[in-house]
Order: structure tokens, then C-alpha cells, then sequence
């Protein structure tokens, strides 16, 4: 059994990466499938109905896994969306006096101002409020900065977060001073990534884009996505260790460009057992953004935008080389 915890109620900005970075235990849920929304960028298929392998413990069987492990994790819950996860509010108030929890949510669904009215703030480390703002209507948009500052006068931490689909950069700087004008304290932008119109990005970000995603990124380290250099292979990583990625079922994996390739057995099953030791990245792209880059040990320096151009070039020149070299060891 572990104790109760509670962290400090301190004014830092919960969602930068030296406070994740700071954690020392943390766990990425894959919590559900079903979403109230249907971005057409989704990382996840749209479905309109719930995994069947979601609710199927209660909130108390839940709480009890996390305990059964003997340690404290700090919880990041992402879905589909949690709000929609069989007695979400229920599981909350049980969940984080032991372990700590930060919620992805699109702060536009039937339990958002629900939840504000039943839960207090104390660990809930964030509430991470995704803005698809293509997808919001006029009035809609209304309702989220309405539910935001209802967050906001409850005591939560709350940041937004602008997801940059392609379409977006020629208005994000209005978007931005017009959502800073309503209020909103902690906004950034979050690279997209994905296929559009036939281009892949991160990789498809042209100069000027990254430089208007530098302007709003939350944190210098996410230059690695939004440049596209995710290569850390070989480098130490804490995640196996004190980071996983846990599925729907309770299945654990390293993280979650290892889901389904490095398992740690079963948070619900009782079987999850993580690795004594740090070890080394044995992949050669990390699509656990955050999460990922925040468990690299002795992390190369961010990378720098008037770098970028330089090193498009030095990429470019490495591939035509290794076509007749046949060495591809320098080619990103
Ligand atoms: S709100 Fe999030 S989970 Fe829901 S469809 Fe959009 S990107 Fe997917
Ligand atoms: S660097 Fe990324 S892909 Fe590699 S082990 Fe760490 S989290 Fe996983």
C-alpha cells in the first residue's frame, strides 16, 4: 500500500517539460477510444462507439493496480476523450490523492463543467484543454473559453493547447492575440504531425513555418518535432524505467513508439514490471514527443532554426552520397 501524497500548490506552469521532466515516475494512458469530436488529424480511428475493453474495472480496482505496484506515479490521461471514460469523475477523485494526474482534454464535452463542479484541484497536476479550433463554431468557441475560465476560478491549472494543422499558420497569429485578449493565460502550439495533402510533417514544415512554431511552442525542446530530428537511438532514456505507455487493457510498454514491441507486462493484471536499469533508445525515430523527449538523459542541444537550413543541406548532400556509397548512416 502507498501513502497519500500532495504536491505543491505552487504557481509554476505544470506543463512545461522541465516540470514533467522533474517527475520521478510517470505513466501515459491510452485511456479510451470514443471522442466527442472528429478531427480529421486524429492520431486515433473515429469511433462512435466505446472499446469494449474500456470500464471493464472500477475505479476502486483501478486505484488498487497503481497502489499494488508499491509506487507513486504521476498520471497522464489522453484518449479518445477521458471525459468520456465510464465513471471519469468518480475515478479521478479516487485516483489522485495517491497518484497525481494530468488530463488531454477538448474542455467541450457533456461532463467538462461537470467535472470543474465535483473535483477540487489538488493533483490534478493540469488540465491540458486541446483546442481544434477548425473545429469550433463561433459559439462553441464561446463555450470553451467559458469552461476554460470556470477551470480557472476553480484553482486549475490549466493550459491551451493550438494544434497547428497546415491550414491553420495563416491565421495562428490572430488566433493567438484573439484568445490571449480573451484570457487565456497559458497558450501554445502544438506540432502537427501527420499526412496533409499528400506531405508528411513534420517533415513538410517549410522555414517559415517553423519559425512561426518556434514563436508559440511551449518548450525549446519540442524544436526536435517540429524540426523533424527525432533520431535518439543509443541515447539513455529513462523510459522502461520511471516512463511507460499504457494501453486500454493495462498492457505497459516503454513508451509509446515501443507500444506493442517492448512490453512490461500488465498494470491490471498485477504482471507489470518495470526495468531496474536505464538504457539506451533502440529506435531511430521517437514519436513520443513529449513524454519521450522528457526521459532522455544527456539530451542533445535543441536544435536551432538558422541551424535548420545548414542542416537540410548537409541531409541532402548525405543522401546523394549514399546512393553510391551505399552508407546511409549519416541520412535522416
Ligand atoms: S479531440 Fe482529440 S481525440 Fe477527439 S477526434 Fe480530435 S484529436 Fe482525436
Ligand atoms: S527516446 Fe523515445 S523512442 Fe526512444 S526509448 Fe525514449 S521514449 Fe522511447
Amino acid at each position: 500500500m502507498i501513502d497519500k501524497v500532495l504536491i505543491p500548490d505552487d504557481n509554476t506552469n505544470r506543463f512545461t517539460y522541465d516540470y514533467m521532466r522533474a517527475m520521478p515516475g510517470r505513466i501515459n494512458w491510452h485511456l479510451n477510444d470514443l471522442c466527442n469530436f472528429k478531427c480529421e488529424y486524429c492520431f486515433f480511428p473515429y469511433f462512435t462507439k466505446e472499446n469494449p475493453d474500456v470500464g471493464r474495472l472500477s475505479p476502486t480496482q483501478i486505484v488498487e493496480a497503481f497502489n499494488r505496484t508499491g509506487r507513486q506515479w504521476h498520471i497522464y490521461m489522453a484518449g479518445g476523450e477521458p471525459m468520456l471514460y465510464p465513471n471519469f469523475i468518480e475515478l479521478i477523485g479516487l485516483l489522485k490523492p495517491y497518484h497525481p494526474v494530468y488530463i488531454s482534454t477538448n474542455l467541450s464535452n457533456k461532463y467538462t463543467r461537470a467535472f470543474a463542479e465535483q473535483i477540487t484541484p489538488e493533483n490534478i497536476i493540469s488540465i491540458n484543454a486541446s483546442l481544434h479550433i477548425g473545429h469550433h463554431t463561433e459559439s462553441s468557441l464561446e463555450k470553451f473559453i467559458d469552461n476554460y475560465k470556470l477551470y480557472r476560478s476553480k484553482g486549475f491549472h490549466v493550459i491551451v493547447t493550438y494544434v497547428t494543422h497546415p491550414p491553420l499558420f495563416s491565421k495562428m497569429d490572430a488566433d493567438f492575440e484573439f484568445l490571449k485578449n480573451r484570457g487565456i493565460e497559458h497558450l501554445h502550439a502544438l506540432t502537427f504531425q501527420g499526412s496533409f495533402e499528400g506531405k508528411q510533417y513534420p517533415a513538410a514544415y517549410t522555414h517559415e513555418q517553423k519559425k512561426m512554431l518556434n514563436k508559440y511552442l511551449i518548450d525549446k525542446t519540442e524544436m526536435f518535432v517540429s524540426m523533424d530530428r527525432t533520431n535518439f537511438q543509443g541515447k539513455l532514456c529513462r523510459a522502461g524505467k520511471d516512463y511507460f505507455f499504457m494501453d486500454i487493457k493495462g498492457n505497459m510498454f516503454r513508451c509509446g513508439t515501443l507500444e506493442g514491441k517492448e512490453s512490461y507486462g500488465n498494470m491490471f493484471d498485477g504482471t507489470f514490471q518495470p526495468k531496474q536499469d536505464i538504457h539506451a533508445c533502440p529506435v531511430s525515430r521517437c514519436n513520443d514527443s513529449c513524454h519521450g523527449i522528457t526521459s532522455l538523459i544527456n539530451m542533445p542541444p535543441v536544435p536551432e532554426l538558422d541551424s535548420d537550413i545548414k542542416h537540410s543541406i548537409m541531409n541532402g548532400y548525405h543522401k546523394v552520397k549514399s546512393i553510391f556509397t551505399g552508407d546511409t548512416s549519416l541520412v535522416e
